[in-house]
């Protein structure tokens, strides 16, 4: 069997056209056009990067964004400073911290000085309390983006096993959250798991977030699972996922390509989360 393709890009475009019609409704309604902030702190040249597409995406949409630009001298107080200002802001709805940030400065205690209500991130203790209590909260972008992948092929979640390969708090471990919100039975596997293949082999549903190459070989996918590869690595200039793509494809009922997969949903779902914190804050 081969599996069908979960079209990542494709997915993206759909949301992001509600999202405009969302945004134009906000601003008929309410006069009020969503605000991000992104603060990059440093010289990270794929931070950059990251930077500029959400900026792009902001402008798409029809959103205000501003991003603010800070020396790799830059000390935790000064970002503090701006996350606190940034948070009295009315222009601003949502505020995200790129990571990495410089050596010597404490992301959990940046993220912590957020408001939850501008956290469009969802990495701050009280959106993750929130989201582990089944409570509303911001989901993290990548996770979220994971869950909507899986929806959208139409199968069922509900009493599913499923397999999530990476504990990270940003993409594993909120991953496997949501999967378990969802009803599913929940393995997570890292980097002290033994036999990975044979948790594997046991998945209706793999969600494998590592960052190794080929991590995940076509033999230990069940036939028909549901294979997403949140897994990026550039080898030779190339973007390269966990699973041997070409192998699982012919086992997998339904899989996600590296790139166009879950990739171009995360800037979605940061938009979807902006643009919720607009509403929630217009109220
Ligand atoms: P991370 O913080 O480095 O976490 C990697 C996880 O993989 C850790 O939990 C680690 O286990 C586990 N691991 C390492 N080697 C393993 C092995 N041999 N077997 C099983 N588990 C193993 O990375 P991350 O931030 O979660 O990101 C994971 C991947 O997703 C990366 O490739 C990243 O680039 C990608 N990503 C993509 C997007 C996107 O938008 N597409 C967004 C975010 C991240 P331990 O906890 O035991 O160390």
């Amino acid at each position: 069997m081969k599996a069908q393709i979960i079209d990542g890009k494709k997915i993206s475009g759909e949301i992001r056209e509600n999202i405009i019609k969302e945004v134009n409704d906000l601003k008929n309604s309410h006069g009020i056009v969503p605000g991000l902030a992104v603060i990059i702190a440093g010289d990270d040249e794929a931070s950059s990067v990251y930077v500029s597409m959400k900026e792009k995406s902001c402008k798409n949409v029809g959103f205000y964004s501003q991003a603010y630009k800070l020396p790799q001298n830059t000390t935790q107080s000064e970002i503090i400073d701006l996350v606190e200002k940034l948070n009295q802001d009315p222009k601003i709805h949502g505020i995200l911290v790129q990571l990495p940030l410089p050596k010597g400065i404490n992301e959990d205690i940046i993220n912590s000085h957020i408001l939850p209500s501008k956290d469009v991130d969802g990495f701050h203790a009280v959106n993750s309390g929130n989201m582990l209590l089944g409570k509303p909260s911001f989901v993290p972008c990548t996770p979220k983006g994971i869950i909507e992948l899986i929806k959208r092929t139409g199968e069922e979640i509900n009493g599913k096993h499923a397999v999530v390969i990476g504990r990270s708090n940003i993409v594993g471990k909120p991953a496997a959250v949501l999967l378990l919100r969802e009803n599913a039975t929940v393995t997570i596997c890292h980097s002290k798991t033994k036999d990975l293949k044979q948790h594997v082999a046991m998945a209706d549903i793999v969600v494998a977030a590592v960052g190794s190459p080929n991590l995940i070989t076509g033999d230990m996918i069940k036939e028909g699972a549901i294979v997403i590869d949140a897994g990026t690595r550039k080898i030779d200039g190339k973007l390269v996922g966990d699973v041997e793509f070409d192998k699982a494809v012919d086992k997998a009922s339904w899989i996600t390509p590296v790139p166009g997969g879950v990739g171009p949903m995360t800037i979605t779902m940061l938009l979807q989360n902006t643009l919720k914190a607009a509403r929630d804050q217009c109220k």
